[in-house]
């Protein structure tokens, strides 16, 4: 792969003394849709916390763009361009639509953009300009999801991590969520995505690599992996 933004390399991440990755090594090629999959517990949410700076390894390396993550705080890693859509989207629930896209543009660096970048989410996302004022807790599911998103764009991100966005959302919100993020894609946003929709992930990304149980099993092409058996087995009999 050429034209790297992010490498990982031999990472390793323990909660106390419980291993969650193993020596994870894999990389994120630039303006690329990079995939993670894996079961529940395998260790994909954990990876992003250490790649935004949540939590800290306890070896190994994160190179993005050549600069050393491991160490950094999470609002350092956001300021040089990577945002998180954390799992479960983690909105202020009492706050706006509005409030939450702006606490999204907080830092110094993008502030100043924030007219611009609401602009640009509200023509992703028209349905949240309708419902600008209203808390974000009022919002459905898939409109939760969107303001996660969008509030993560506020901070104008090179690279952006999604953590499952399509989990229990409604299919036609699925397709949406998934064709905003072939949008982002194409309008120049490197995306690392982690997904349970195996079928659509396929059809997205460029890349997919295959974690079990904290550690790096497999990876490849979307057509390679469709011919490979063992990610067959693994993935496919699950989804008929
Ligand atoms: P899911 O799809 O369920 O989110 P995942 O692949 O994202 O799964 P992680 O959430 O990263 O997996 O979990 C990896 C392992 O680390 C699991 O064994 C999990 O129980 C453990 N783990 C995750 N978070 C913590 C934590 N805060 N404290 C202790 N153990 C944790």
């Amino acid at each position: 792969m050429e034209n790297l933004l992010l490498k990982v390399e031999n990472v390793d991440v323990f909660y106390g003394d419980a291993q969650a990755l193993w020596e994870v090594t894999f990389n994120v090629e630039q303006h690329k849709i990079t995939a993670l999959l894996g079961a529940n517990g395998a260790g994909k949410s954990t990876l992003l916390h250490a790649i935004s700076g949540v939590i800290r390894p306890s070896r190994g390396r994160i190179l993005y763009s050549e600069s050393l993550l491991v160490g950094l705080r999470p609002e350092k890693i956001t300021a040089m361009g990577i945002s998180h859509v954390p799992e479960g989207r983690r909105l202020f629930s009492s706050l706006t639509v509005l409030e939450n896209l702006e606490l999204g543009a907080y830092l110094p660096s993008v502030r100043p953009l924030t007219k611009e970048s609401l602009e640009r989410v509200f023509g992703l996302f028209p349905v949240l300009k309708n419902r600008i004022h209203q808390s974000s807790g009022t919002l459905s599911g898939g409109e939760q999801q969107m303001l996660a998103i969008g509030r993560a764009l506020m901070a104008r991100p090179n690279l952006l991590l999604l953590d499952e966005p399509s989990l229990g959302l409604a299919p036609i919100v699925v397709k949406l969520v998934f064709n905003t993020i072939r949008v982002l894609n194409q309008d120049g946003v490197t995306i690392l995505l982690v997904e349970q929709n195996v079928r659509k992930t396929l059809e997205l990304a460029d890349y997919v690599f295959v974690l079990k149980t904290g550690v790096m099993t497999m990876d490849g092409r979307p057509d390679q992996l469709l011919t490979d058996p063992e990610f067959r087995q693994a993935f496919l009999g699950r989804i008929g």
